[in-house]
C-alpha cells in the first residue's frame, strides 16, 4: 500500500488549498478532487454514512450516480438500491431538494450552491440469500460493524454526471484493530491516526481498488519484481494467511514465468473473505479481477486441500487478467459508462485467452501432466455443450446483458477457452511451431497497453494483419461467425485424437461428480442432473436428465433419504434391483429393473502412435512455450 509517489503529494497539496471556506465555491469541481469520508466506526442499523464533497459546479442541473453495473460483473446489479436517505447541502449547511431519477441516480436543481452530499449505504451479503438476483459476492460488500467491512467501493461511492474523470480522495473513518487492504495510494496518516486516506486519478480507480478493512491476517511475498500481498478474514480464525503463503507463492511465481517479460505491475492484493455461509453471509463464491488486486470469496468450512486448490484455481485466472483486460482492452472499457453500458465484443478474449492462459501455464510451467491438461480441455468441451455452440461470440458479448445472451456467459470460460486453445495451435501450426497466443498477447500489449484502448471493431483485424490470413478465416467463421468448431480438427495438427473409452462409475456419482441434484426452489426435490452423459444404471432403467426421484423402493426422496441411499448404493450388488418412481413432464413414471455395474463412455484426448516428428514437435511448443 506504498505507491507514494511525489504526484500524490502535490495533489495533496492542492487539496489542502481549496479544502475549506468561503473559497470553496471559487474552485470549479474539475479542479479539486472529490472528497469522500466513508464512517466505518459510527455504524447505524448495518448501514455506513457517507459524504460526498465535491468542487463548485457551474450548471444548476447536478446529477450524481451510484453505478448500475461495474466491470467485469457483465450483469446489471443497481447498487443504487442498497443506497439511503440521499441529502444534499448548500455551503451554509441548508438542505436543497433531491429528485431520484431513478434507483441509481439523483438531482439536484440548485447545483451551483451544492457543497455536498450525504447518504447511508446498505451491504449486499446481509441480504443475498433473499434476493431475487443477488449481487455476485466478490462485487458486493459487507458491513459487519467492528469486525470486518468489504468495501467493493461501486457499492459505496458515486459520482457527478460529467466528472468521472475528476481525481478522489477517499478518507476512512476505521475501527481500532482493523487494517486496510488495497492497491489504492495511501496517504501517510501518522501512528495512531483514526482515519485513513487513499487517493484514486479517477472515479475508474476508485471501483477498480477495492478495500478490505478487516484484524490483522496478512503476509506478503515476491514474485520477481511484484509484491503481492495476501489478507484473509476468517471469521472463526480457521485460517490464517500464512497457510495458503506456500502454494499461492510456488503458483504465482510459475504465472509470472509464463508471462516472461509483459509489461505487469509493481504491486497485487488478494482480499480473500472467508463466508461462515450463514443466511446473513456471502454466498457467491468466486472471485473478481481488477487491474492490480482481485476479491475472493470462498466458504470457510473448505478443508485445507481443497482451500488450496479452489485459491489456485481462482487466483491464476483473476491474476491473469493483468495481461487482458488490463494491458489489452477496448474503449467501451477504458471509458466505462457505468449506468448505461457498451459492451465490448472481446469477451473471447478478456475472459477466453484469460481462462486459456489459467489452464495453459499449468502444464508449461510443470505444475501439472499433460494427461490432466488433455482432461481439462476435454472437461471444457463437456461443459460447454450446455450452451448454444451456433451463438455468434462477437454477438454474444456485445449483448451480454440481455436475453438470449445473458444465459449463455458462463460459455465464455469453456467454449472461451476452447477458441484460444484451437487459435493457439493454429498460430503454432503457421509459424513453424514459434509463436502463440501468448505471443500474440504480448504483442498487442506493447501496441497498446494500460492506457491505450483499441476500437472495438479493429481488434480482428488488426490480429489478421499481424498474423496469417487462415486467422481470419477462423475468426470469421468460428468467432464473428456461428459454425462449431471442430475441436478434432485442431487436435490433429499436433498429433492428438479423441477417443471413446468405457470406465466405471459410482451408481449415483462418478469420482465426485453427481449425477443428481437438488432443486432449492422446487421443495428440494432430487432431480437426474441434464446436459451430462448418464451412467448404464440410469440409461438402463430408462432414466432421462430433468427427472424428479419421487420414490426408491418405495421409499419418499428427499436430501436426507438419497444421502443415506447413495451410502447404501457402495454396496450394491449388480443383480439387486431397484424400483424408482421418477415424475417428467408431470406424469409419474415406474422405472425397474437390476443397477447392473454401472459404467460410463467417455471422450478422452490421446496422442496418436507414430506421429511424424512434425507433429510431435509442434505438440512440444504448444505444451513447452
Ligand atoms: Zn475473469
Amino acid at each position: 500500500m506504498a505507491n507514494m509517489g511525489n504526484k500524490v503529494f502535490l495533489f495533496m497539496a492542492t487539496g489542502l488549498l481549496v479544502g475549506c471556506g468561503a473559497s470553496k465555491n471559487l474552485v470549479l469541481v474539475e479542479n479539486t478532487p472529490v472528497v469522500t469520508s466513508l464512517d466505518l466506526v459510527n455504524v447505524v442499523k448495518d448501514m455506513v454514512k457517507v459524504t460526498i464533497d465535491p468542487g463548485a459546479f457551474r450548471a444548476e442541473q447536478v446529477v450524481f450516480r451510484i453505478p448500475k453495473t461495474v466491470p467485469g460483473t457483465y450483469s446489471a446489479d443497481d447498487y443504487g438500491q442498497y443506497i439511503d436517505s440521499v441529502r444534499a447541502y448548500d455551503y451554509k449547511g441548508a438542505r436543497l431538494p433531491v429528485q431520484q431519477l431513478d434507483v441509481n441516480s439523483w438531482q439536484v436543481a440548485n447545483g451551483t450552491s451544492l457543497d455536498r452530499m450525504t447518504y447511508w449505504v446498505n451491504d449486499t451479503y446481509d441480504t443475498e440469500r433473499a434476493a431475487e438476483a443477488p449481487v455476485f459476492s466478490p462485487a458486493g460488500s459487507n458491513i459487519l460493524s467492528g469486525e470486518n467491512y468489504m468495501l467493493n467501493l461501486h457499492a459505496f461511492v458515486g459520482y457527478f454526471d460529467g466528472f468521472k474523470e475528476v481525481p478522489y480522495e477517499l478518507r476512512i473513518s476505521k475501527p481500532d484493530g482493523l487494517i486496510a487492504t488495497t492497491s489504492l495510494p495511501e496517504v501517510p496518516s501518522g501512528e495512531g491516526a483514526l482515519q485513513d486516506v487513499f487517493v484514486a486519478s479517477r472515479y475508474f480507480d476508485v471501483i477498480d481498488n477495492p478495500i478490505l478493512y478487516a484484524p490483522n491476517n496478512k503476509i506478503s511475498f515476491k514474485v520477481s519484481d511484484i509484491t503481492v500481498n495476501m489478507a484473509v478474514y476468517s471469521p472463526t480464525g480457521a485460517y490464517a494467511a500464512i497457510n495458503l503463503k506456500d502454494r499461492m507463492e510456488k503458483m504465482m511465481s510459475a504465472q509470472k514465468a509464463f508471462l516472461g517479460d509483459i509489461n505487469t505491475t509493481e504491486e497485487y492484493n488478494i482480499l480473500l473473505y472467508l463466508s461462515d455461509m450463514s443466511s446473513e453471509d456471502a454466498q457467491g463464491f468466486g472471485a473478481l479481477e481488477h487491474h492490480t488486486s482481485t476479491v475472493v470469496v470462498l466458504p470457510e468450512s473448505l478443508p485445507q486441500e481443497r482451500m488450496e486448490q479452489a485459491m489456485v484455481d481462482v487466483v491464476s485466472h483473476e491474476f491473469f487478467h493483468i495481461v487482458t483486460p488490463l494491458n489489452v482492452h477496448s474503449k467501451e472499457i477504458q471509458y466505462f459508462d457505468f449506468n448505461d453500458p457498451k459492451m465490448s465484443k472481446h469477451l473471447w478474449m478478456y475472459e477466453g485467452t484469460t481462462e486459456y492462459f489459467a489452464n495453459l501455464f499449468q502444464i508449461q510451467q510443470g505444475l501439472i501432466p499433460k494427461e490432466e491438461f488433455y482432461e481439462r480441455l476435454m472437461a471444457k468441451v463437456n461443459n460447454a455443450k450446455a450452451y448454444d455452440d451456433t451463438m455468434s461470440f462477437t454477438e454474444m458479448s456485445k449483448n451480454i446483458l440481455a436475453a438470449p445472451y445473458e444465459e449463455n456467459y458462463p460459455n465464455v470460460y469453456e467454449k472461451g477457452t476452447l477458441i484460444n486453445m484451437a487459435l493457439d495451435i493454429l498460430l503454432r501450426e503457421k509459424s513453424n511451431g514459434e509463436r502463440g497466443v501468448l505471443w500474440l498477447m504480448k504483442e498487442l500489449s506493447k501496441k497498446y497497453g494500460k492506457n491505450t484502448p483499441f476500437n472495438d471493431a479493429d481488434l480482428i483485424p488488426e490480429i489478421v494483419a499481424m498474423t496469417y490470413p487462415e486467422v481470419g478465416v477462423f475468426f470469421n467463421n468460428h468467432v464473428v461467425g456461428t459454425q462449431p468448431i471442430d475441436y478434432a480438427k485442431y487436435w490433429a495438427k499436433v498429433g492428438l485424437a479423441p477417443i471413446k473409452e468405457i470406465e466405471q462409475t459410482g451408481y449415483f456419482l462418478d469420482g465426485e461428480v453427481p449425477f443428481i441434484d437438488v432443486d432449492g426452489e422446487n421443495g428440494g426435490a432430487i432431480f437426474i442432473r441434464e446436459g451430462i452423459g448418464l451412467n448404464s444404471f440410469f440409461l438402463g432403467l430408462g432414466a432421462q436428465g430433468g427427472d424428479i426421484i419421487r420414490k426408491i423402493d418405495g421409499r419418499t426422496i428427499d436430501l436426507d433419504t438419497i444421502r443415506a441411499i447413495i451410502g447404501q448404493s457402495f454396496g450394491w450388488s449388480p443383480k439387486r434391483s431397484i424400483a424408482m418412481e421418477v415424475e417428467r413432464n408431470g406424469e409419474t413414471l415406474l422405472l425397474e429393473g437390476p443397477v447392473g455395474s454401472p459404467e460410463i463412455e467417455v471422450t478422452k484426448i490421446v496422442e496418436v502412435e507414430g506421429v511424424s516428428g512434425t507433429l510431435a514437435s509442434l505438440r512440444q511448443s504448444w505444451l513447452k512455450g
